[in-house]
């Protein structure tokens, strides 16, 4: 039995004020009265589930209700004399869980498992029954969410139950769907726990199931969940927050009247568009307490205005930064640029005459619906219809690039605990962050979905595979920068790769790559080329180096036998600055250029340094500027021309263009003074370019 099965202990309505959704309390009361009632003749709906079925058909019409009422009668036979810790029959539970879906307009199958998701677990069906009866994607669904038995793995049966449920969310997401909403309803109804349960249930719920909520993009039951969580595990703020809300609802709420000249504005433009204020929740209220230190009237709330078409968002966007003030710092276009979870709409403020900022959010009916539900609005991710529809060009939302990470690496976890801890771990980290690689072959650019603090490395394998072991640069949005930089969301990037083959990632790398795909690869490489390995850095190929890097790029020498030392990525230092060395740990020697802050600060806690300088090298190097006309990938072109003579980038400057013409200035280590005429005959012929000269 569920643990919110057993004994009651405290009253239900000890926390009156977490019942904001009355409506669906009292049809739960019905349903549960329904459900005494007994099973009704098989030929019509039974009056229980028909809230369920009204929904359900509210966002499908057309959906066959027979295999509803079907799982309905075998969950309601199963659970019949199971009481929930409220009193209430237990037939109520799934009931609730399949209501809280159905609105949120899950298809048809996700209601059928959503009905039967306790049954396997409580009572005597079994998955053989299930199958047989509701067929294998219903199966699938109901074993996803079955907990693992408690005699089997004891305090481990938690964990184990999460990392099952997630492997099976990785191929079907209704899976997550229905554990989401199964937590919301045994959230809403939590009072009735011991305080101590309810503090241990709302952190697994905060750092488990709202992160996995917001991931997902399931932002209706996201909102609820953190309120409900805010309730139990922080009750004098949320005490304090909602004395604020309820002392602004008595004065003048100033977002009404702008709503009206909102809609008057868009009357007027010939708009079509619906026009709401939509509060906010009180988790949002009190962030915004915290970060403004104290609430404006129009901060309780924000406009929601919902048109017709794509168009229509830019339409608005329009009229109302014409008509109002815009708040510039405030606009954010996700239509264009749509967050990872799916997320689509236009943000901004705009300031009224009166001197009041509302914010306002623009979107179309399907977004909002997306934005509302996130992937249980997707419908079947078997079928090719909506999902697909939603947006081409994106990822596939029903299988995310977080949840295919998890599930890598959850198969080297085998000891629950580690798989726990790092699992929190994961899911508090920052969002994704979702890139634009442009790739000089090919005409559109590439989105990237990965981690937050994925970098350079990060996406040179996401988009190249392990061809990007000869990454020798990058450019974030348009500017060089080195492999190691952290991109942020919505950053075009654009990898520029050395055609050697040769060529291979530096031992550094692994410690700015935050990808398993990424740090697999690397380690795999270096483990085959060891001699290789010791001797690159990404610093001696910062901002931009090549091939002829390996093997000689060790320019400095330290005063300590056999240490092998390394170029900091900091700093990147070239000779002839000035250096510093700090013995760091495995014995290797990391050398700043002496003005770099980390060198204070290691001083600063009692690290001594060791003497190192550049050695005497006789080969050849020089400073070329580049006169070329301003293009797209004339860098990415000019150093993979330098990069086939097999020359090395010590340093890269580009200049801003004027009258479209830019300067690039490159200094470079020859192997051999003699290379130096066809190496500039090289970069004249990279079209463009007009001249080429010593420095
Ligand atoms: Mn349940």
């Amino acid at each position: 039995m569920s643990a919110e099965a057993t004994n009651p202990e405290a009253h239900p309505e000890a926390r009156p004020e977490l019942r904001r959704r009355s409506r669906s309390r009292l049809d739960l009361r019905r349903l549960g009265r329904a459900a005494l009632l007994g099973p009704p003749s098989r030929d019509r709906l039974p009056d229980a589930i028909g809230h369920v079925a009204e929904a359900h058909r509210a966002h499908h019409p057309d959906a066959d209700l027979s295999i509803l009422r079907r799982a309905y009668l075998l969950a309601e036979t199963s659970h019949r004399g199971q009481m929930r810790k409220s009193g209430e029959p237990y037939i109520t539970h799934p009931l609730a869980v399949t209501l809280i879906l159905a609105e949120l307009g899950a298809e048809t199958t996700t209601l059928t498992a959503s009905l039967l998701h306790d049954t396997v677990e409580d009572t005597e069906v079994t998955l053989e029954q299930v199958r047989e009866e509701f067929g294998d994607e219903v199966c699938f669904i109901v074993d996803g969410v079955t907990k693992v038995e408690k005699i089997d793995y004891g305090a481990a049966a938690e964990p184990e139950t999460f990392r099952k449920m997630l492997v099976a969310t990785g191929n079907d997401v209704r899976v997550m769907s229905i554990k989401l909403a199964d937590r919301l309803h045994n959230m809403r109804t939590l009072g009735v726990m011991r305080p101590d349960k309810q503090a241990r249930i709302a952190k697994v719920t905060r750092d488990v199931l709202i992160p996995l909520a917001e991931r997902l993009g399931v932002q209706a039951l996201k909102t609820e969940l953190e309120d409900l969580v805010f309730a139990i595990l922080h009750p004098e703020e949320y005490e304090q927050t909602r004395a604020l809300i309820a002392a602004h609802a008595g004065e003048n709420d100033p977002l009404p009247a702008i709503a009206d000249s909102v809609r008057a504005v868009l009357r007027d433009a010939g708009i079509t568009a619906e026009v709401a204020v939509r509060p906010r929740h009180f988790v949002s209220v009190h962030r915004i307490s915290r970060k403004r230190g104290e609430l404006r009237g129009s901060d309780f709330g924000r406009i929601l205005v919902l048109v017709g078409e794509n168009a229509d968002c830019y339409g608005v966007l329009g009229e109302l930064h014409t008509c109002f003030t815009p708040v510039v710092s405030e606009f954010k276009d996700f239509i264009a640029v749509p967050k990872f979870n799916l997320y689509q709409s236009l943000h901004t403020a705009v300031a009224t005459p009166d001197g009041h900022v509302a914010e306002v959010i623009v979107r179309t009916r399907q977004m909002h619906r997306v934005a509302e539900a996130g992937v249980v609005a997707l419908g079947n991710p078997y079928t090719t219809g909506e999902a697909a529809d939603c947006d081409e060009e994106r990822v596939d939302p029903t299988r995310p690039g977080w949840l295919s990470r998890l599930l890598d690496w959850q198969q080297s976890a085998p000891d629950p605990d580690t798989f726990w801890t790092v699992l929190r771990a994961e899911l508090a980290q920052d969002r994704e962050v979702t890139v634009f690689a442009v790739d000089g072959a090919a005409a559109a650019p590439r989105t990237l979905t990965l981690p937050g603090g994925a970098s350079c490395i990060d996406a040179a394998y996401a988009q190249y595979g392990e061809a990007a072991h000869g990454c020798i640069g990058a450019r974030v949005n348009g500017r060089l920068t080195s492999l190691s930089s952290r991109l942020s969301d919505g950053d075009t990037v654009q990898l520029l790769l050395s055609h050697d083959s040769s060529s291979g990632p530096a031992a550094d790398w692994l410690e700015h790559a935050a990808t398993p795909a990424a740090r697999i690869a690397i380690g795999s490489w270096l483990a085959t080329h060891p001699d290789d390995a010791a001797a690159t850095t990404t610093a001696a190929r910062a901002p931009l180096s090549v091939v002829g890097a390996r093997g000689g790029s060790g320019n400095a020498v330290a005063d300590l036998p056999n240490a092998h030392v390394r170029l900091a990525g900091c700093c990147t230092p070239v000779p002839p600055d000035a250096v510093a060395g700090f013995v760091v740990r495995g014995g290797a020697v990391t050398v700043h250029r002496v003005r770099c802050p980390a060198v204070a600060q290691m001083r600063a806690v009692g690290r001594t340094s060791v003497a190192v300088h550049w050695r005497a090298t006789a080969d050849c190097r020089v400073t070329l500027l580049a006169e070329s006309f301003g293009r797209p990938h004339l860098l990415a072109d000019l150093t993979e021309a330098i990069a086939r003579e097999g020359v090395e980038v010590v340093s890269a400057t580009v200049e801003p263009p004027v009258e479209q013409r830019v300067r690039h200035t490159y200094t470079l280590q020859l192997p051999d003074a003699a290379g130096l005429p066809a190496l500039m005959r090289a970069m004249r012929d990279v079209p463009g370019v007009y001249d080429v000269s010593r420095a």
